[in-house]
């Protein structure tokens, strides 16, 4: 997907079409889309940027903020140099601030999210960060963003998200025909990549209806021998490409992640932008990004409603959560993240905190050993 990536963003760049950086799902893809740009997710996941970034921020900070600072200095993401602009929200403290430095050597435009997520005027104020975004792209770029633009561009987004949904329910499945670790591999960088979508409906064509074994070769441990592979619901943060390694580990040990609700799996892909029941559609794509159940919203009920529903559909055996350093929305949200998972839903619950460095794997790896060891004594 990366390599396709590249080849799509470079032929792009190079026919003059603008590459937009953006840092978060809060970024409405739809209006860049119809703007003719070209969004393309920038979070870093490589622990290789990190020291580069650790010269001008505090070690003590979320490492995909660091990570992604550290392409900007070093000048290594090849999609960073070609963006033509980022686009960057008010979301944590860490990212607000490095957008700051970031913006200091290139084009950066910041989307004020209000944080109050069930408050009214808080979704007013978005609506017009919106619209304000969209009179931006259109100055930026000497286009009209038109109201059928960007009607096409939602049905284009709401396609992907339709087909990325369908895959991910694969994973409902008895014995689910893809790992989670493969499941990841089909989400892209660049939105709205028709053939991306093309190649989704392949992957549904061939493993569609169809259960199969989520073992691979490399996926067989001593627990997978005897006993079928645990169910997993991973919640937090999202894992930036290069940052899938507490996935891997967990899979590793006999399990399949059959549910990823973070931001790299259903948690931006559970809504669609809903043209029937909002005719306006920058007011339509405001609600859908404005209900995205990030833990930087105060209070943040929709993220446990849509906990509950996915462990009724994906029937979890035990709740992981990841949260990587430093990230203080996840860890204090992280307390009822564990009261739903051990006291409603009934399954074992464990916090991973960690960064971009290999050097506590064989730790995670024996306290995620023993998380389903109890998992499998409390049900049997
Ligand atoms: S977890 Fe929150 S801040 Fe991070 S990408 Fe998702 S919506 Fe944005
Ligand atoms: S993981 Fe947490 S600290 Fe890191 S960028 Fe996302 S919300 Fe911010």
């Amino acid at each position: 997907m990366i390599d396709h990536c590249y080849d799509y963003a470079e032929a792009a760049h190079g026919a003059g079409r603008p590459i937009v950086g953006i840092m978060c799902e809060f970024t409405p893809r739809e209006i860049i889309l119809a703007a003719g740009g070209v969004p393309v997710c920038l979070c870093g996941g490589s622990a290789a940027t990190i020291p580069a970034a650790e010269q001008h921020l505090p070690a003590n900070l979320c490492p995909l903020i660091k990570s992604t600072f550290g392409y900007h200095v070093t000048g290594k993401n090849p999609f960073l140099n070609w963006a033509d602009l980022v686009v960057a929200e008010t979301t944590c403290d860490g990212k607000k601030k490095m957008f700051e430095l970031m913006g200091a050597s290139k084009p950066m435009y910041v989307l004020e999210l209000p944080q109050k997520a069930e408050a009214p005027d808080a979704l007013e104020h978005w609506v017009l960060e919106l619209r304000k975004f969209q009179q931006h792209l259109a100055t930026r770029y000497a286009t009209d963003i038109t109201e059928a633009k960007l009607i096409q561009a939602i049905q284009l987004m709401n396609r992907e998200r339709s087909l990325r949904r369908q895959l991910a329910d694969l994973m409902t499945l008895e014995t689910p025909p893809l790992t989670g670790r493969q499941l990841l591999d089909f989400k892209s960088i660049i939105s709205g990549v028709e053939a991306d979508l093309q190649q989704y409906e392949h992957a549904l064509e061939r493993y569609g209806g169809t259960s199969g074994s989520a073992q691979t070769p490399n996926h067989v441990s001593r627990f997978t021998n005897h006993v079928s592979p645990v169910r997993v619901l991973l919640t937090g943060v999202p894992l930036a490409h290069g940052a899938e390694r507490v996935l891997e580990l967990i899979e590793n040990v006999g399990a399949v992640v059959v549910c990823m609700e973070n931001c790299t799996g259903l948690k931006p892909i559970l809504e669609d932008v809903d043209l029937d029941s909002e005719s306006d559609p920058i007011r339509a794509i405001a609600k859908k990004y404005y209900h995205l159940p990030c833990s930087v919203m105060t209070p943040n009920p929709r993220r446990f409603q849509s906990l509950r529903a996915l462990a009724a559909k994906f029937r979890p055996q035990c709740v992981i959560e990841l949260v990587w350093q430093a990230c203080l929305t996840y860890d204090v949200e992280s307390w009822q993240v564990r009261k739903l998972a051990e006291e409603e839903l009934r399954v074992p619950y464990l916090k991973i905190t960690t960064d971009y460095s290999p050097s506590d794997s064989v730790r995670i790896t024996a306290r995620v050993e023993a998380l389903f060891e109890t998992g499998r004594a409390k049900a049997g």
